[in-house]
């Protein structure tokens, strides 16, 4: 099939080659019928310019012959021949005296045997000889025949002629006998020296009329015209040139007149043609094509429907079946003849499909727009089965709807797989937000469902967070082993389940730890009573294998109810609250209020000034002079931390160090403090003054940590003895593997150890004996007592009685008047220290005071 550019080209060509072949045609049939004429035509007007020459020459001819013939009868010119006399004077006179014809350029005079005689020269011209060898022949012609003759004699400039010469020959008379010959002779001016080119011109030339006959039969075409009467005719020879230019001249004008000629009706032509034929010719084209195309498509789609795995309906608007295709018997359990003309609603939808499904679909059909849904459909009536479907309204081109197309695919096994899935997930999800060992809900489900209700505004109803930890549960499991501490914590989940319903849940967030989330009365009431009544339950003692479990709880509470704190915060300020109840005392509960409100706010100002306190260095270290007993010298300092703060002056420990271990910031603290102290011994050193001996107060948390170790390590404390005081209270609990390990270490190094606040606690004489420390200091309290209390002086007494029994020395702290120091001294204490001697200096001051001190400082040496 030619495609419409074929077309196209082969029209315009075809246009092309009919206007070539017409051209052609037309130029021929011009060339034939007006060949003739013109070469006539051409032939004519170059008669009658030969005609015109020949008259102009024999213009010029004429008079010469008559004055020749007047001349011959010159008695001067006779003489002169018949030799009467001796010289042409006469005759030449005779010439002079006469008017002559302008192209006559001389006289030539023969005698009676044809010899010249003399010549005699009119115009410019030179004789050649050719010439006179012609005159004189001619004379000698002249002689025989009595008679006037002329003859031309043509010269040449190389090839080309270059002028004619006509001799007129005439008998001069004597008597009747010719006694000479004069010969005249006449130049011709053939040519036309302004066009020497001419072709017309080239070709012409006079020639002696004998010759005719000879030159026709060699050339056909040439043009002779007679001279007058002289003899001579003008000759125009044939030279094909001619005629072949004027032929060439012809058709090409012929051509270019007969092709302008033509093209106005050829492009009109093509213009009609392509209007008529072409463009009507594409549009059928393209339409043919389109058809084709959509006939290609339809029989496609025809054939992917019947293979289609998808279920295929198509509907007349009253929606019973008109067509469909295997895929939908297959699907549906019916065979063809079941399906036609039914309604698609009753053939397959049953007592389980779901309602809204059905609506959806009528809602679609009614207002024609394209619906998709998942619906339960009925296979044979009894099976049900899961289809994707999706309807959409057939129109006509004119846009009216005829009918529906449906497009229904399986999918029962991807409901039944989502059906499992979201069994199993729902499994994993229940696993996932549930603690494994009580069931009750666990942190993660506690934080999403809190999240939930601290979204939205504040003013919704009240919600209340109850922190609970069972108190020495590490206990249980110690002593009792695991199942028992299982047991309890199953009990416990057990009270809180039963405690909490609706809203409110109980949840484990690990360990010993639950949380209460109170939603439907948030109030601080409701959740202190809850607290309470939770108390007295746990409270219960617990049989387990015979053996009786008593374990209590401590309750910390937080009641958005208050308005202290964001509800987010709730759960930060139940912390609080708990650890209060910890703190004192543990099985109580206790109400985040505002007093516990301006606490945590108090901690938290304190905790950010303390960041900065130490990022600027704020932290000092102070030294309280330590005495001997006896003597009084001076054998050493305690160091002892002061924040000197830019607003609030110099500040004691108590009102940031537990603060700074909360945040874990007082190993940063102690190493500060420490590397401070080093550098005010080396500058007491430079001073010359050295100090016996250093004492730095370290916690538990400091001893474990690496840092302390490589500090001591690094630092160079000279002569002066470096001892940590370490708080009885650390060996009451458990005490750590580490600490021994870490004791033992520090002793390799030379460090002493001092135990600090000895007698507040009750550290054991087992764990004491495992220290061995080098120095027990009393607890200031009972120093501080002694005077005016027997249980003090005892327990002062029998402090330094262990303290010998273990051969180390005491010191007694808060001596604060010289009956203390006195006393203490008496009873057996090694060292003294306190405000009775001196509270804690700034290093300024510390360097005046060992100065002047009574006792001076003991010699280190
Ligand atoms: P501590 O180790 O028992 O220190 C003795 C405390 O008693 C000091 O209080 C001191 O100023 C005070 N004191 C000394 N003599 C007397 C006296 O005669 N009468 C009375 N009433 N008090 C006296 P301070 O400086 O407030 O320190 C309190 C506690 O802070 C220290 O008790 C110590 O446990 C801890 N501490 C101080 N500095 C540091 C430190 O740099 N690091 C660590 N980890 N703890 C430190
Ligand atoms: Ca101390
Ligand atoms: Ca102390």
């Amino acid at each position: 099939m030619r495609n419409i550019g074929s077309i196209n080209r082969v029209f315009w060509v075809l246009i092309g080659c009919s206007f070539a072949l017409a051209l052609a045609t037309s130029a021929a049939a011009v060339w034939i019928t007006s060949k003739p004429f013109l070469l006539e035509t051409q032939r004519q007007a170059i008669v009658s310019q030969a005609q015109r020459e020949a008259a102009r020459v024999d213009a010029i001819l004429d008079p010469s012959e008559s004055l020749t013939g007047f001349l011959t009868s010159e008695p001067a010119l006779l003489s002169y021949v018949l030799g009467y006399v001796m010289t042409d004077d006469g005759f030449v006179d005779r010439i002079e005296n006469t008017v002559l014809p302008a192209d006559i350029s001389e006289f030539l005079i023969f005698d009676f045997s044809g010899d010249p005689m003399s010549f005699h020269i009119v115009g410019t011209q030179s004789q050649s000889l050719d010439m006179m060898q012609v005159a004189r022949s001619l004379s000698l012609e002249v002689l025989t025949t009595n008679q006037m003759t002329t003859k031309v004699v043509q010269s040449h400039v190389g090839r080309i002629p270059d002028r004619q010469t006509i001799l007129i020959a005439a008998p001069i008379f004597h008597q009747g006998f010719a006694e000479g010959v004069l010969v005249t002779v006449v130049d011709v001016p053939l040519y036309n020296a302004a066009k020497p080119d001419d072709v017309i011109a080239l070709n012409k030339r006079i020639v002696q009329s004998p010759d005719v006959a000879h030159l026709k039969a060699s050339d056909d075409n040439a043009i002779l015209v007679p001279i007058g009467t002289t003899g001579l005719s003008l000759l125009f020879t044939s030279e094909s040139n001619l005629f072949k230019t004027i032929g060439q001249e012809l058709v090409s004008k012929a051509i270019l007149a007969v092709s302008a000629a033509l093209l106005l009706p050829f492009g009109v032509f093509g213009w009609l043609g392509k209007q008529t034929i072409l463009r009507p010719h594409a549009e059928v084209e393209r339409s043919r094509n389109k058809l084709r195309e959509q006939q290609k498509e339809l029989s496609e789609l025809a054939a992917i429907a019947r293979k289609a795995e998808e279920a295929i309906l198509i509907t007349d608007l009253d929606t019973r079946i008109i067509w469909h295709n295997p895929a939908f018997e297959r699907i549906s359990g019916y065979s063809a003849s079941q399906i036609k003309g039914q309604l698609p609603s009753e053939l397959l939808q049953g007592k389980n499909t779901d309602p809204k499904a059905r609506a959806k679909i009528r809602a679609a059909l009614i207002s024609h727009t394209p619906v998709t849904v998942e619906v339960l459909n009925y296979r044979n009536v009894t099976e049900e089965y899961w289809v994707r479907l999706s309807i959409s309204t057939l129109f006509d081109d004119l846009g009216k709807p005829y009918g529906y197309m449906a497009i229904s695919s399986d999918i029962s096994d991807r409901k039944r797989d989502e059906a499992n899935l979201l069994a199993t997930t729902s499994a994993m999800e229940w696993q996932a937000l549930h603690d494994e060992l009580t069931g009750l809900p666990n942190r993660r489900c506690f934080n999403a469902t809190f999240e939930e209700h601290c979204r939205g505004p504040e003013q919704k109803p009240a919600l209340a967070i109850i922190r609970i930890d069972l108190d020495h549960f590490k206990n249980v499991n110690d002593t009792m082993g695991h199942e028992a501490g299982d047991l309890v914590l199953c009990k416990v989940a057990r009270i809180l389940r039963d405690v909490t319903s609706g809203q409110n849940i109980s949840v484990r967030i690990g360990g010993d730890e639950f949380i209460i989330l109170l939603v439907d009365d948030g109030s601080l009431q409701a959740a202190c009573d809850l607290a309470h009544s939770i108390l007295q339950k746990v409270a219960q003692p617990i049989d387990y294998e015979g053996k009786i479990i008593r374990v209590g709880a401590s309750f910390g509470i937080a009641s958005s109810e208050c308005q202290l704190v964001e509800r987010r915060e709730l759960v930060r300020a139940a912390d609080a609250a708990l650890y209060l109840a910890k703190e004192r005392g543990r099985n109580q509960v206790i109400a985040y209020g505002a007093e516990e409100h301006r606490k945590v706010i108090g901690v938290r100002d304190t905790a950010e000034q303390i960041r900065r306190g130490i990022e600027r260095g704020e932290f000092e270290p102070f030294y309280q002079p330590q005495v001997d007993a006896q003597s009084r010298e001076v054998i050493g300092v305690e160091v002892l931390a002061r924040w000197v703060h830019p607003d609030r002056g110099v500040l004691l420990p108590g009102s940031f160090l537990r603060v700074a271990e909360q945040l874990s910031m007082l190993s940063t603290l102690d190493k500060m403090i420490m590397e401070k102290a080093l550098k005010d011994v080396s500058t007491l050193e430079e001073k010359g003054v050295c100090l016996p001996k250093i004492s730095f107060n370290v916690t538990a948390n400091r001893l474990s940590d690496p840092d302390l170790l490589l500090a001591i390590d690094q630092r160079d404390f000279g002569e002066t003895a470096v001892s940590f005081e370490i708080l009885e209270s650390v060996f009451l609990d458990d005490q750590p593997e580490f600490l021994d390990f870490t004791l033992d270490l520090l002793r390799e190094k030379g460090l002493s150890i001092e135990i600090d606040d000895f007698g507040s606690g009750h550290a054991s004489m087992i764990s004491l004996m495992r220290v061995r420390p080098d120095v027990l200091k009393i607890d200031q309290r009972l120093v501080m007592g002694a005077p005016n209390s027997r249980v003090c002086q005892n327990m002062v007494r029998s402090i330094i009685g262990i303290a010998e029994s273990l051969e180390i020395d005491v010191t007694a702290e808060g001596v604060e008047t010289r009956q203390h120091a006195d006393m203490m001294q008496r009873m057996g204490c090694t060292t003294l220290q306190g405000f009775h001697f001196s509270e804690a200096l700034p290093f300024g001051e510390l360097h005046a005071f060992l100065k002047t001190h009574e006792g001076g400082l003991r010699n280190t040496g």
